[in-house]
């Protein structure tokens, strides 16, 4: 039996009601499953710590954190809590997080769950694409850098280098052998997002990409640019499977795909390297719910589940690949019952009611679910 430990780090605003909320269903689950090991250690990083001390991610929280064998981050930041420059703390502690973990691929499910408050009127076959965002360079390369020349001239610069490009595009390849395909037809694809035409950055992007899709001949490589994407997204979501794309693209477009599928409080997220994994929801703190114990906890949920489909994979543990299609039927079963859920989602749950739902979900059959969504493969 192997065992894991999983470093945690609650963070600010509604971070650590909805990381209780997971902790507790992941106990559950460790309890339940048999062969399942998951031990925590959890640690304050972010803003609230910066306002007591003066540090956002103390050494020796990183350190625990490139100890552990995965890293699960609920919401970081609070709008009040500032640099002396002004500048929020929560993007320079992200961006040093994932440089130190080297989280080349960012993963984000699309995924619209029957019963979720989609906002499409047609949703055609389904949606259930996964946007992969290069994570460490493209236009974020710049961050901490750039140039100001007084009060007339910034400049910052987009770094596309075919190491990163043929890192995020192998990964999304392997992703995409681990799905079904598209809604649509089932057709196994990957679609680079750029803007090729205009970019010699982004023709380079896309020059790399269709060289790593050689090694991927069952798989069909397809580009769009990326103002199409985003009508596409609209439009047909159901006719893409996986899109791959540079840094400040997949931020946008990550927001665009959360918003299609039932909002933030349903969009988990996965950061992968060679080495690290690092698994938290896509929205960010609301500090205006915070403390009220009604916050949405399943995308930190729904995160847990891609953890441990990462850490199933990596290890070739098939307790762990188990567990984390149990985790996301049993997500499925509460958001389709529509009964314990979250006023974000049009209900009146509490957070801990929609983490003991989960708990009563799991072990309960859903017949003919198809928990692809969570994949994460490991490098
Ligand atoms: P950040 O800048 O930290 O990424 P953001 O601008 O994306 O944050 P969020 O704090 O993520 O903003 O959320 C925007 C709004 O979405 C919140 O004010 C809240 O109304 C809603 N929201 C986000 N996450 C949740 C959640 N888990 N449960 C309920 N509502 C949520």
């Amino acid at each position: 039996m192997s065992s894991y430990r999983i470093a945690l780090l609650p963070g600010d605003g509604i971070g650590p009601e909805c990381m209780d909320a997971t902790h507790r269903v992941l106990d559950h689950m460790v309890n339940q499953i048999d062969g399942l090991d998951l031990g925590f250690t959890s640690h304050r990083a972010g803003a609230e710590l910066y306002r007591d001390t003066g540090e956002t991610l103390p050494a020796a929280v990183l350190d625990d954190c490139l100890a552990a064998d995965a890293v699960l981050l609920s919401a970081i930041g609070l709008p009040d809590v500032r640099y002396p420059d002004g500048t929020e703390v929560q993007p320079t502690m992200m961006v040093g997080l994932r440089r130190a973990l080297a989280v080349h691929s960012a993963v984000r499910p699309v995924k619209l769950y029957r019963g979720a408050p989609g906002v499409l009127k047609d949703t055609g076959p389904g949606i259930d694409f996964v946007i992969i965002r290069e994570n460490l360079e493209g236009l974020f390369a710049s961050f901490g850098g750039g140039s100001r020349v007084g009060d007339e001239v910034a400049t910052d610069t987009l770094v596309v280098t075919r190491k990163g490009t043929s890192q995020v595009s192998d990964f999304a390849f392997r992703l995409a052998r681990r799905r079904n395909g598209r809604p649509v037809d089932g057709k196994k694809m990957v679609t680079c997002v750029d803007k090729a035409n205009v970019f010699q950055s982004m023709a380079f992007f896309r020059k790399v990409f269709f060289d790593v899709a050689k090694d991927y001949p069952e798989i069909q490589a397809d580009a769009v640019y990326v103002d199409a994407m985003s009508l596409y997204m609209v439009q047909n979501p159901w006719d893409f499977d996986v899109l791959v794309m540079e840094n400040q693209f997949g931020d946008i477009l990550s927001d665009l795909g959360a918003g299609l599928v039932g909002g933030l409080g349903l969009g988990p997220s996965a950061e992968i390297g060679q080495e690290h994994g690092l698994f938290q929801p896509s929205h960010g703190t609301a500090p205006q719910l915070a403390g009220k114990n009604v916050a949405n906890p399943l995308a930190t949920i729904l995160s847990a589940a891609m953890m441990l489909d990462w850490l199933g994979d990596k290890h070739n543990d098939a307790v762990c690949l188990g567990a984390a299609v149990d985790l996301e039927q049993a997500v499925e079963k509460v958001i389709t019952d529509g009964n314990v859920i979250t006023p974000d989602m049009g209900g009146n749950a509490t957070t801990s009611q929609v983490a003991d739902a989960v708990c009563d979900a799991l072990g309960c059959d859903t017949p003919g679910h198809d928990a692809r969504s969570v994949a994460t493969p490991a490098t």
